[in-house]
């Protein structure tokens, strides 16, 4: 008897038992939501790989052991949301160059027993933005200034987009992220307070929601957004996930704007954090037929 396990062959295991799973996850709260397990698993599914994907609800008081339980238990590395992707930044030994900028962390890998902290959010949107249009030299708008718009804008920048406009509600919120693009990197930015519909400059080449409008339930929500202003030269993105045809892009689309949904962002994250945590290069469109399966 090899010692090989097969479906067939339950008994006495006399080699190394492949019992052991590569352990990856969500610390999240609340998790239960988040679908980001439905397309990862897929993915060690479709590449055969023995891993697992947890969604693990954590209060904030816990993060600090969930941490240190997750390295006790081998894990090569885990996604942080919503309130952590701050929060973990104390826990970890080093951080990549975005995710210090940016001052985010929403993917942790355990590399030699040193926990690095990633920011794969602003990179899916990059990679997913990259599949129509290259932001080196480019006129960007972006509409929102949270956790999402960060990301997304410092990437943006340093991937050597040329202007970042900042459009935001809460005009302190906007002009902090506007300077932080100009102190950490080459790009150029303004904030722009947002108090009725913004008129999207005539020499804007990408237009971004990063705002949470237009996300499920709200279906018909959009942008407050002088949509004339909208040409077909522009590339427009939205970062809503779900429904991925969102009401801002079919106001886009029918304008003759190329448009990029969500859908990509979440998909490419969460290849990269594949990638980062197992070496594989999963496959996008297993990963997005999962999504689709899910999403309205
Ligand atoms: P935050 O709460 O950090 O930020 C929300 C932003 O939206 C703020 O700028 C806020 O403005 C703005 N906003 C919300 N409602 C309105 C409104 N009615 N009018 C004007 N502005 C508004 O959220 P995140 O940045 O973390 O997430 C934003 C969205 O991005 C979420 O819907 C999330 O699903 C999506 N997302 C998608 C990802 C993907 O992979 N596709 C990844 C991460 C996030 P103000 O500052 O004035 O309050």
């Amino acid at each position: 008897m090899s010692g090989r396990y097969t479906p067939r062959n339950i008994g006495p295991v006399t080699a190394t038992p492949p019992f052991l799973s590569t352990l990856t996850g969500l610390f999240a709260r609340p998790a239960a939501e988040n679908p980001t397990v439905a397309m990862i698993e897929a993915a060690y599914r479709h590449h055969g790989m023995d891993a697992r994907y947890v969604n693990c609800d954590v209060a904030p008081d816990d993060l600090g052991a969930a941490v240190r339980g997750a390295v006790a238990m081998g894990w090569v590395g885990f996604h942080c949301s919503l309130p952590h992707k701050i929060a973990v930044i104390r826990h970890l030994d080093e951080l990549a160059e975005s995710a210090e900028v940016i001052g985010a962390v929403n993917c942790v890998v355990v590399r030699n027993g040193r926990l690095v902290g990633e920011n794969t959010d602003g990179q899916g949107f990059l990679t997913s933005l990259r599949t129509t249009i290259d932001p080196r030299g480019k006129r960007v708008v972006i509409f929102g200034a949270g956790g999402a718009a960060r990301a997304i804008a410092v990437e943006l920048a340093l991937a050597g987009a040329a202007q970042l406009t900042i459009v935001n509600r809460d005009p302190e919120r906007g002009a902090e992220l506007a300077d932080l693009v100009r102190r950490r990197t080459p790009a150029g930015a303004e904030a722009r307070v947002w108090d009725g519909a913004f008129r999207v400059p005539a020499d804007t080449n990408i237009v971004v929601n990063a705002t949470s409008i237009g996300l499920f339930p709200d279906v018909k929500e959009r942008p407050d957004v002088d949509y004339a202003s909208l040409t077909d030269g522009m590339v427009v993105a939205d970062v809503i996930p779900n429904p991925p045809h969102t009401a801002f892009l079919a106001e886009a689309e029918a304008r003759g704007c190329v448009v990029i949904n969500g859908l990509g962002m979440l998909v490419n994250q969460g290849v990269i954090s594949i990638k980062h945590w197992t070496g594989v290069d999963a496959d996008p469109a297993v990963m997005r037929a999962a999504l689709r399966e899910i999403f309205v």
